[in-house]
């Protein structure tokens, strides 16, 4: 049983990943009590492990180890490096590390600079394996780690930034000077202006622009509620949002 995944970094040129065995402990793996811990995820494409795909650097990074000579056939006698036949292990900074195995051909030499998306090689079943997929494992300071949070975009390694965080707005200033005489039913034009869901909200729930009716002319907090329809303004549960008076000219 596997599932589709959706991954931001791909490992498989046109992706269409789909996962076929989880990381970690698999429960009665090789029979009743016979459990197996998975240091990887197996990754074929579309549930349909039957094809050589090209596999590709989920990251940017240094190719720091490259393993070469084995045929593209399981053989499930071999023992440590050897089960992992054909490999290439990419050093993906911040202590990550990323392997890729059990592949037919390999496309890259130890040393070489990688971009994330370039090919690593293609899959196969060389090394301990008992069809074609792909082994990817992913470690930290040398422990393996699951794999998947780092593949989907949730989790990031050093060559994979965190996405840009949004931009603060930061509300205006308002001194007595400043401070609008403000009445009930008074249109207010806002641009980009934070909405809070209360008075004493810490953090904007989003920010509106347009134009808006202040629901009354009572200030609490140094806020004010607003209502986005004329017809809505005094009525209770009709308001929209609470905006910085300052928001209000
Ligand atoms: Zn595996």
């Amino acid at each position: 049983m596997g599932k589709k995944l959706s991954l931001k970094s791909h490992v498989l040129a046109g992706g269409s990943e789909w996962l076929n065995l989880t990381f970690g402990l698999q429960k009665n793996f090789w029979g009743p009590g016979q459990d197996y811990t998975h240091k990887g995820v197996d990754i074929i494409r579309d549930d349909k492990p039957t094809s050589s795909d090209t596999v590709i650097a989920p990251f940017a990074g240094t190719v720091t180890a490259v393993q070469t000579g084995y045929p593209n056939k399981g053989n499930m006698s071999l023992q440590g490096t050897g089960q992992y036949g054909n490999m290439v292990t990419l050093d993906a900074g911040g202590g990550f590390a990323v392997l890729v195995c059990h592949l037919a051909t390999v496309a890259v030499k130890k040393g070489q600079a990688v971009k994330a998306g370039a090919a690593l090689g293609t899959m196969g079943t060389s090394g301990y394996s008992s069809g074609l997929h792909l082994h990817l494992g992913i470690s930290k300071s040398g422990v393996w780690i699951d794999p998947l949070p780092y593949l989907e975009g949730k989790a990031t390694t050093a060559a994979a930034p965190a996405p840009a965080k949004p931009v603060a707005v930061t509300p205006a200033k308002v001194t007595a000077a400043t401070a609008p005489t403000l009445k009930a039913g008074q249109a207010v034009k806002l641009s980009r202006c934070p909405l809070y869901v209360g008075a004493t909200a810490k953090s904007a729930s989003g920010s509106v622009t347009g134009t808006y009716y202040l629901w009354s002319a009572d200030t609490v907090s140094g806020r004010v509620r607003v209502t986005n329809a004329a017809a809505r303004v005094g009525k209770s549960g009709q308001v929209t949002g609470w905006v910085d008076v300052g928001a209000v000219k």
